[in-house]
């Protein structure tokens, strides 16, 4: 018979599949858009079907006000942050949209709680009793709270680290991994003790523990590795969301929540594959990693160029190499960057880019922002496919582009990058570096490839530079 929980629970099934379809189309430049649509497709089935079931028991007046409000506010928030952010700011945004499922997850669990536990005669605890389900819920409510609360906090550590409010530099606390493991040992106790007798303060302290192993867990993590710890914490808020799945005994959230939790927790392990990191030390917050030391070489004096000498080496080179970085982004230089390109193609220079894997602030970056600027994907290269080729190239320009080409990664064993592939530049003949200053990159490790014979620096904003390359061709 149909009836509406039946409509709902197909409904359900319906935007379980369009999310299904958004994870497969975005995995494909050319499919993404259609992704990004059936995301919005099915999350506009999945709001339709529960604001239905909510009122399946009659409409409240203050309930539906309240939920109107809401949505609307949220809404508005929402559509506003999505046209302000920049490019550069989306990692952190994101970030930030993680800390709210992460809280979620803890006010869901601790609304439970008051619900169940410390309710054990209201009309659900007798209901949960009556099926044996009291034991469960108990843990279901420490384990949201938990994964919750981790999530909060690192995710706030995330888009403090990303934004620059914090330093990128790793948190080195004596005995770290001690710390979290026995934030883990303690929470298994604690959880295991509510099970067993219930009370509000095991739940305040679960709480405490999460959210102080949360800040620990990616204040320890340093800057050249946070590319894994956004996709990292894109997985624990999945993770949150099964939870809270479990809780609210929503079949919808358990599927989307495990979507997301093992599509993160996938891509952190093709990242941390990429940047030649381990993935369980990464999620286990450097576990394993020793502290960086200071690196006070001497790499003698840097040599500086004008844009019309560079625009001279260019009119004069058979290849050129491009590889750009965050500093590309900041001065939204793919424009002339893109014009640079065709008029060097015009005159019969053969042009290509090199990608780094986590060049830019979140995956993708530099690929998003060439195709926007309309330069052929046909000569827009991954590093793995272009890294043997700069030993053959009359000129590289490095534009913003810092940790990404920085040798220290594949020649000092001492380096907080070592062992990351980075692009080959300093095997070209010249190498052209666009940025404003000396100062380091993201990792915040002095780069050598500055100081290197064949190497002159292009000083100022990116944008700039290139424009007068440009008028001088
Ligand atoms: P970096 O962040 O290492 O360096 C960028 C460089 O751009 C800086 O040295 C800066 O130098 C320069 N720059 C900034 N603004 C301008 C401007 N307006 N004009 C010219 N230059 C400018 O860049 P990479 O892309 O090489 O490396 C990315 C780093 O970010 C890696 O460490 C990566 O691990 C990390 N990261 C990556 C994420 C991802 O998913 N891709 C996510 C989070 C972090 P100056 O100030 O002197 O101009």
């Amino acid at each position: 018979m149909f009836t509406i929980d039946t409509a709902v629970s197909a409904a359900y099934v319906v935007a379980a599949l369009l999310f299904i379809l958004a994870l497969a189309g975005l995995s494909k430049h050319e499919t993404a858009r259609a992704g990004n649509t059936f995301g919005m497709l099915g999350m506009a089935v999945a709001l339709g079907a529960t604001l239905v079931m909510a009122f399946d028991g009659g409409v409240d007046t203050t309930a539906t006000v309240l939920l109107v409000v809401v949505v609307l506010i949220g809404a508005a928030i929402g559509l506003w942050r999505a046209r302000a952010v920049e490019m550069t700011g989306m990692p952190e945004l994101i970030a930030l949209l993680h800390s709210f499922v992460g809280l979620a997850a803890v006010l869901v669990g601790w609304n439970r709680f008051f619900q169940v536990e410390d309710n054990p005669d209201g009309a659900y605890a007798r209901r949960l009793d009556a099926m044996d389900l009291l034991g469960i819920h108990a843990a279901e409510v420490t384990i949201s709270v938990f994964i919750g609360a981790v999530t909060l906090t690192g995710s706030i550590v995330a888009f403090l680290k990303l934004s620059g409010r914090m330093k990128s530099s790793p948190l080195m606390l004596p005995g770290k991994n001690y710390l979290n493991i026995g934030a883990l040992v303690v929470f298994i106790a604690l959880t295991a003790w509510f099970v067993a007798a219930p009370s509000i303060w095991l739940l305040i302290v679960v709480t405490l523990v999460a959210l102080a192993l949360g800040w620990h867990l990616v204040a320890s993590i340093g800057g050249g590795d946070m590319p894994v710890v956004v996709s990292m914490l894109n997985s624990y808020s999945g993770w949150a969301a099964a939870a809270l799945g479990f809780l609210l005994l929503n079949d919808l959230l358990i599927i989307v929540g495990a979507l997301v939790g093992s599509s993160g927790a996938y891509l952190s392990y093709i990242m941390c594959k990429g940047m030649n990191r381990s993935f369980i030390s990464v999620i286990a917050g450097g576990f394993g990693m020793e502290a960086p030391t200071g690196d006070d070489t001497d790499y003698g004096e840097h040599r500086e160029i004008t844009a019309a000498d560079v625009s001279e080496l260019l009119k004069n080179a058979s290849s050129v190499i491009i590889t750009p970085g965050y500093g590309m982004a900041v001065a939204q230089a793919q424009y002339p960057v893109a014009e640079l390109t065709r008029l060097l193609r015009d005159r019969g220079v053969e042009v290509r880019f090199g990608i780094h894997p986590v060049a830019g602030r979140l995956p993708g970056h530099m690929n998003v922002l060439l195709a926007e600027a309309k330069v052929p994907y046909d000569i827009v290269l991954e590093m793995d496919e272009i890294n043997d080729d700069f030993a053959d190239t009359s000129v590289v320009l490095v534009i913003g582009a810092n940790d990404t080409v920085n040798p220290a990664a594949s020649e000092d064993p001492s380096s907080p990058i070592a062992g990351m592939p980075v692009l080959h530049v300093w095997e070209a003949e010249n190498v052209i570096v666009f940025k404003r200053s000396m100062a380091a990159g993201y990792a915040g490790v002095q780069n050598p490839l500055f100081f290197r014979e064949n190497t002159q620096m292009l000083f100022g904003d990116a944008k700039e530079r290139v424009e007068d390359i440009i008028k001088a061709l």
